[in-house]
């Protein structure tokens, strides 16, 4: 089989590369020459753990391909993924604008029957959207070509996007014809083979099956943090609850871990755009507007417990953070809550030296210069008044704290993600806060 993959980033170029892995030729198209150029001399735009061997085996094979030219890669592939961004518009809503660009190319430019399929993000009602438009763009070249669209909604998470694409929990996948359908297990064939279900539906259903899992998910989270925070204010410990509550089969041990808010390029915009289509069409979505609410306070609550144990105090003090992506291996720094803590102490007059493994490149480009970016998690510790950890990467779980402790200035961890045991720093000498658990200044 032949396939494109319009738009090259994080989803474009993980689904591209997986699927060239099982055989099928692949191009990946961007609008974006210097990222396509840069894949050409094997360098990703991206940080994925084991993608760039992986993409230079393809491109070696000569199943993967990079191109700016859709006119070109869409003439004979069998199917055409979207995969392009779909960011909020200013009301929240998912704007289509590059999604329904892509549409018009590929209406302009293919040659014989193919399946289009929506893999970026989208409202209910965007595929017959993007039929429309692929239509449009048919009649005005005269041309009469028969193409099926459909909605193949990704779930891959960063950080274990390769994994999650060619061992899937399920592939969803919504048709509106036997023919599309057929097409679509035989593409994805390769990753059913160890009983790994596709699941086969209309094509509203499959649009509103990725909000729903997303909303689902961001529920959890701030359900999580709104217990934390009472667990502190009860002087109960929120990391015995999760425990609690978690060996309860219906509710399960994943998604229940309190901390400083959900963040990345999918949970803040997809949750907002599904408040936003119910809104449209006269329903409220009240659990999602407290779960949005919830996760805007969470973002301060690590700033908070700074600002209360400095007693207001924070003009010149020196803060370590460690950890600036959404999560832990990856780069990405959309909607991180980093960015929100960062702000705060500097606002407040604190200097911040940071350590990602990965992400600061990606960091400075909100950040710039504005705080200093230390050569590795001990080098930002020298003289440091606190640590607060936000990012949990496993390079930050199990440090040897006598030298953090004779690196800082002062010995104060503020822990965002509950990584460390209090009884072991408070032997140290630390004083240590996290979130959910009254811990004493
Ligand atoms: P991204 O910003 O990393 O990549 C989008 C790419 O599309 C960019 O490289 C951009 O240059 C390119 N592009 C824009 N317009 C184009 C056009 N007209 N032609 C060709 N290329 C074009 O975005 P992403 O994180 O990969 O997300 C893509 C979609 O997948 C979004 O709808 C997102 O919600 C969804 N999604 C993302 C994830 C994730 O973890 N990142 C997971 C599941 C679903």
């Amino acid at each position: 089989m032949k396939i494109a993959i319009v738009g090259t980033g994080y989803v474009g170029l993980v689904t591209g590369t997986c699927f060239a892995e099982v055989g099928i030729d692949v191009t990946c198209i961007d609008i974006d020459q210097k990222k396509i150029d840069n894949l050409h001399q094997g360098i990703l735009p991206i940080y994925e753990p084991g993608l760039e061997e992986m993409v230079s085996r393809n491109v070696e094979k000569g199943r993967l391909q990079f191109s700016t030219n859709l006119a070109e890669a869409i003439q004979d592939c069998d199917v055409a993924f979207i995969a392009v961004g779909t960011p909020p518009g200013e009301d929240g809503s998912a704007d289509l604008k590059y999604v329904l660009a892509v549409a018009r190319g590929i209406g302009e430019n293919m040659k014989s029957y193919g399946v289009i399929v929506t893999k970026s993000t989208v409202p209910v009602g965007t595929a017959a959207k993007v039929r429309a438009e692929i239509e449009q763009a048919l009649a005005k070249r005269g041309a009469d070509i028969e193409f099926d669209v459909a909605s193949n909604p990704e779930f891959l998470k960063e950080g274990a996007a390769i994994d999650d694409f060619l061992k899937p929990d399920r592939i969803v996948v919504g048709v509106a014809s036997e023919r599309a359908e057929e097409v679509m297990r035989r593409l994805y064939k390769p990753f059913l083979l160890n009983g790994h279900p596709i699941i086969f539906m209309d094509i509203p259903s499959a649009e509103m099956t990725k909000y729903a899992a997303n909303s689902m998910l961001a529920t959890k989270i701030s359900f999580m943090n709104d217990v934390a925070n009472l667990c502190e204010i009860m002087g109960a410990d929120v990391n015995k609850v999760r425990q609690g509550i978690g060996s309860d089969a219906r509710i399960g041990t994943k998604f229940i871990y309190p901390g400083i808010g959900y963040g990345g390029s999918c949970f803040p915009k997809d949750v907002k755009a599904l408040i936003k289509t119910a809104q449209e069409n006269g329903y409220k979505m009240q659990v999602l507007q407290a779960v949005e609410s919830v996760n805007e306070q969470q973002k301060s609550v690590l700033f908070d417990k700074v600002s209360r144990h400095f007693g207001g105090e924070l003009r010149g003090l020196k803060m370590a953070v460690w950890g600036l992506s959404f999560k832990p291996k990856t780069d990405d720094m959309r909607e991180a809550p980093s960015l929100v803590i960062i702000e705060k102490l500097l606002a407040a007059g604190c200097t911040v030296t940071a350590y990602d493994p990965v992400a600061m490149p990606e960091a400075r480009h909100s950040l710039g210069d504005s705080i200093v970016y230390a050569k590795d998690e001990f080098a930002a510790l020298i003289d440091a008044d606190a640590l607060l950890v936000v990012t949990e990467w496993p390079d930050f779980r199990a440090p040897n704290f006598e030298v953090v402790a004779r690196l800082m200035k002062q010995k104060v961890i503020f822990d965002g993600r509950n990584i460390y045991e209090a009884s072991e720093l408070k032997e140290l000498g630390f004083a240590y806060h996290c979130i959910g658990v009254r811990t004493e200044h």
